[in-house]
Order: structure tokens, then sequence, then C-alpha cells
């Protein structure tokens, strides 16, 4: 049968417990996750690592989850999941707020590409709060954010974002 490859998009600037959550219930449901770190025009220059820290962060958080690899694209996700045979977008919900924006995404993606499915998957309660901003914000009022972040980059983000 056919490999059935999902992708999950994000900014992950950086990638919080919350996302690695979805990522770890993803990978059961698919042969195959691809995290896709996105630029969203509308944050652009606004971001604190760059893409290739970003995707290196997510590698590092992996190493247990042989099904899920890294990559970064500057386009259409519609085009992206053309390009891997994707059949489905993964994305998490953590609130009313997330879901008027994806609902949306999910539209046009649909219309851009008929082949992909967008599956949401709700946040847990434990990190329904969590975002990478928050994250950003008590780290640099010295907060902390070991908290909030996977123990694996715990130092890389304080080191770069304290900076
Ligand atoms: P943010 O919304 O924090 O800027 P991203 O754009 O990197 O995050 O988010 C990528 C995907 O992960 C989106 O589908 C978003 O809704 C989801 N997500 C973000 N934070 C969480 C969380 N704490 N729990 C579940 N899903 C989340």
């Amino acid at each position: 049968m056919m490999e059935r490859i999902a992708i999950y998009p994000g900014s992950f600037d950086p990638v919080t417990s919350g996302h690695l959550e979805i990522i770890r219930r993803s990978s059961k449901l698919f042969d195959k996750i691809i995290v896709v770190v996105m630029t969203n025009y509308r944050k652009t220059g606004s971001y604190a690592f760059s893409i290739e820290e970003r995707e290196n962060l997510i590698r590092k958080c992996i190493g247990d989850l042989p099904n899920v690899s890294v990559d970064s694209y500057m386009g259409l996700l519609a085009d992206y999941a053309r390009k891997t045979g994707a059949t489905a977008i993964v994305k998490g919900l953590r609130a009313v707020s997330d879901f008027e924006d994806e609902f949306q995404q999910a539209l046009i993606n649909k219309k851009l590409n008929p082949e992909v499915e967008t599956v949401f998957l709700a946040a847990s309660s434990e990190h329904m709060f969590l975002s990478s901003s928050v994250i950003k914000q008590v780290c640099q009022l010295d907060g902390d954010v070991s908290l909030f972040i996977p123990k694996e980059i715990t130092e890389d983000v304080i080191e770069k974002l304290k900076r």
C-alpha cells in the first residue's frame, strides 16, 4: 500500500513542547511526518531564529522518532504537499482563536491542492497555553523556559534569546 505522508508546517521560532507533542501524536497516525519550517510573510523580519537554526532545534528533539524528518520551504504549502506526495497537513488547535485562521487556510489549501486533507489535532490541556512568542517573552524577562521547551534544546534557546 502507498505510504501515508503528512506534513506539519509552522514557524517553530522556536519549537515548543506543544509542537513536539503534536509531532509525537501525528507520527503514530501516519507512516511519515515531515515537519516543515515555513516563512510567513506576515512575520518576516520578526523571527528570533534563522530557518536553519529552527530546523536544527527541531532535529535535536526528534531523535527517538525515526519516521519524522525536518525540512524548510519558501512558497505555497499546497505546492510543497504536491512535491513530497503528502496526503495530509497536520495542524494543532489550541483555542477558538486559532480556529478561524486555520479554517480559512484549510479551505484555501484544499482549493489549491484537492489531493491534500488538513487534519486538526486538539492541543493537550497541558500545552494549550503555549506559543513560541510566549517563550520568547518569558526568556527575555529571565523566566524559566525549561518548563515549556524540550530539554534537548533548553540551553541553545536560552543562549540565543538572552543575547
Ligand atoms: P505559533 O502559533 O506559536 O507561532 P507555529 O506557527 O510554529 O506556532 O505553529 C505551528 C502549528 O503548531 C500550528 O498548527 C499551531 O496551531 C500549532 N501549535 C502551536 N503551539 C501549539 C501547542 N502548544 N499545542 C498544540 N499545537 C500547537
